[in-house]
Parts: structure tokens; C-alpha cells; sequence
């Protein structure tokens, strides 16, 4: 069907639809504070304060606002966090001294690696030198690989908070189509596995995927992870569809906006996460999470 053919039909359809269907926008700044208040709980009965220690190289300004509210909300949760604000000439082998001995440390229960890196440091290698519990983004080679073949216990954060996001209106999956665009080991990649482990049929898409947006209406649940600023509007969105914004690409003007054209998704989908106040928050709420997880695990409590 030609562009203008659909766009009228689709229209047709979003109308009847849009008298009856308002779109949940799904709060995830109140569900992070709703994760937040349980954290405090659970760590009130730790033996020692969990510790958060936090890699940060060189001076990207977006690194330093994500370094910062990670450290804000550890600090809010009463965890001990330490940055370990690192030169950009940093080599390898220091990178590799400094994380060895944050492995070792008995005090220390999480470990995490602020991306990007710069050039000289290749990220995957750089990620499988944090031990596998002290993991607290859950993107070693050993936890991706405890995710796809199960019994993973610190899932990537990203992913885990759009699983949350999703299940806080679909709560059983079985049976969907999802389609992921991104397959970043970041996002992506975990979050097909996380979506096939609760019976979804999943599909994921990336920049060489022909007729994407035919694929996207396919989906029942649909989550856009590119970066790509507003590359997903209504055309490419299945009436009554769960639509999760993962993007975050920053304006001239200082803004944020995601990879979905948000004004299109109301009245279409079923639900939907804004940005920000989406999968940004919850995907630090993630974190904290993971730490307490690890603290606990560290403690002999599971
Ligand atoms: P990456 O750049 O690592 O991956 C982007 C993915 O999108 C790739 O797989 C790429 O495909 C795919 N892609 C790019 N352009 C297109 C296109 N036109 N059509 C289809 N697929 C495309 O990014 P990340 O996964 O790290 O992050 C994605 C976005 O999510 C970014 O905006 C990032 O800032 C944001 N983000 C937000 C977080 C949050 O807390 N809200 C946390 C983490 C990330 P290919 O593999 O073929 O190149």
C-alpha cells in the first residue's frame, strides 16, 4: 500500500480506536521510587553497607550527568559509592590493575564501567575484567551467557528495567510478538533473551533490517533501543501496541528526546514509556538493585 493509502487508513482506524483507547504512559520515575523504598528495606538488614564503586574515564559531559545520578541515588539509599574518576590516557594494564584490586576487595559489591570508553580501550575486554558477582550492570561475557542459558542473577540493568516496564501492564507475555530494534550488548541483545524467556516470539531488528516498519506492526510489544531521535512514530506502530523508548539523544537546546515520536503513540498504543522519565530512571533503580542483590549474595543471603 502506498504511504498515503495506509496513512489514511491507519487514520481510519486510529479513530475509531482513539474514541475508546487512552494510552497508559507509564510512570517510570514512580515505579523506580516504589523500587527504591524496598531497597531501603532490604538493606536496613545487611551486616555491612553494600558498596557501589563506580569507573569513570575521561570527561564526556553526557558520562558525567549518568556518573552523577547513579551516585546520587546510591547515596539516597544509604550505599557507600566510590568514583574512580580516571584520565583519558589511562592504559590497559592500569585500567586492568585498578578493577583487580576492586575485585578482591572484600568491601566492595559492586563494580561498574561508565561507557564510553575511550578509543584505545576496547569495551568488551575492559567489561570481562569485573568479576562476575561484583557485576552490578550484568554485561560480563559470564552473566550475558547465565542470562541466555537462565539462572542469571545480575541481569543487565537496561533491559531488566524495560522488562519491568513492560510487565507493569502486560504481566503475562506468553504468546506475544515483541520486536527489539537495537543489538547492542548493552540493550538489545539481553532484552531479546529476557523477552524469549517469558515466552515471547521475539524478533531483532537493527540498522539492516529491510521493511522495518512493516516488522514493527507486527509487534505486540514493540521497544526501540537505536538512538536514532524520533525514527518510530505511528506508522510503524500496531494499534494497542506496548511501546518502550529507550533512546535518549540530547538537543540543541539541551532537551531529551527518545527514539519514538511520543506525540503520535497516544491514543494507538496500549501503553507506553516517556522520555525521559521512563526507562531512565528505572534503569538506575535497576542498578541499585543489582548492588543490593550482590551485597546479599556476598552476605550468603539469596
Ligand atoms: P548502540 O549504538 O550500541 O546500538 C544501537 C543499535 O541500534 C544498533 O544495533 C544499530 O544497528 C541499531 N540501529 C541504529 N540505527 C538504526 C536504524 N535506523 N534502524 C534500525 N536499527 C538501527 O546503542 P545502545 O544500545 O547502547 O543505546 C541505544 C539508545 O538507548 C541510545 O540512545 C542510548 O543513549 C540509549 N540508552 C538509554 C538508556 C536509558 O537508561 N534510558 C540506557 C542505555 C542506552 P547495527 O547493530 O546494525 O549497527
Amino acid at each position: 500500500m502506498n504511504t498515503n493509502k495506509r496513512r489514511k487508513s491507519l487514520s481510519l482506524q486510529e479513530g475509531l480506536l482513539k474514541s475508546k483507547m487512552k494510552t497508559i504512559w507509564i510512570d517510570g520515575k514512580k515505579m523506580a521510587e516504589e523500587i527504591t523504598r524496598d531497597l531501603i528495606k532490604r538493606i536496613n538488614q545487611l551486616r555491612r553497607i553494600p558498596e557501589l564503586d563506580v569507573i569513570w574515564i575521561g570527561d564526556n559531559p553526557a558520562s558525567a550527568i549518568y556518573v552523577q545520578h547513579k551516585q546520587k541515588k546510591a547515596e539516597q539509599l544509604g550505599m557507600r559509592v566510590r568514583v574512580h574518576h580516571l584520565p583519558e590516557t589511562i592504559t590497559f594494564d592500569e585500567l586492568h590493575a585498578l578493577i583487580e584490586k576492586l575485585n578482591q576487595d572484600d568491601n566492595v559489591d559492586g563494580v561498574m564501567v561508565q561507557m564510553p570508553l575511550p578509543r584505545h580501550l576496547n569495551s568488551d575486554e575492559v567489561l570481562d575484567m569485573v568479576s562476575p558477582d561484583k557485576d552490578v550492570d550484568g554485561l560480563t561475557t559470564v552473566n550475558l551467557g547465565r542470562l541466555v542459558w537462565g539462572g542469571a542473577k545480575l541481569v543487565a540493568c537496561t533491559p531488566q528495567a524495560c522488562m519491568r516496564l513492560i510487565e507493569s501492564v502486560v504481566p503475562n507475555l506468553s504468546g506475544k510478538t515483541a520486536v527489539v530494534v537495537g543489538r547492542s550488548r548493552l540493550v538489545g541483545k539481553p532484552l531479546f533473551h529476557l523477552l524469549l524467556s517469558k515466552n515471547c516470539t521475539v524478533t531483532q531488528a537493527h540498522s539492516k533490517t529491510e521493511n522495518l516498519s512493516q516488522l514493527c506492526r507486527t509487534a505486540d510489544i514493540l521497544v526501540v533501543a537505536t538512538g536514532q531521535a524520533g525514527m518510530i512514530g505511528v506508522d510503524d506502530i500496531k494499534v494497542g501496541a506496548v511501546v518502550i523508548d529507550v533512546g535518549i539523544t540530547r538537543q540543541s537546546d539541551g532537551s531529551i528526546c527518545g527514539d519514538v515520536r511520543s506525540d503520535e503513540v497516544e491514543g494507538v498504543a496500549y501503553a507506553a514509556t516517556p522520555v525521559p522519565g521512563g526507562v531512565g530512571p528505572m534503569t538506575v533503580a535497576m542498578l541499585m538493585e543489582n548492588t543490593v542483590r550482590a551485597a546479599e549474595m556476598h552476605q550468603g543471603i539469596e
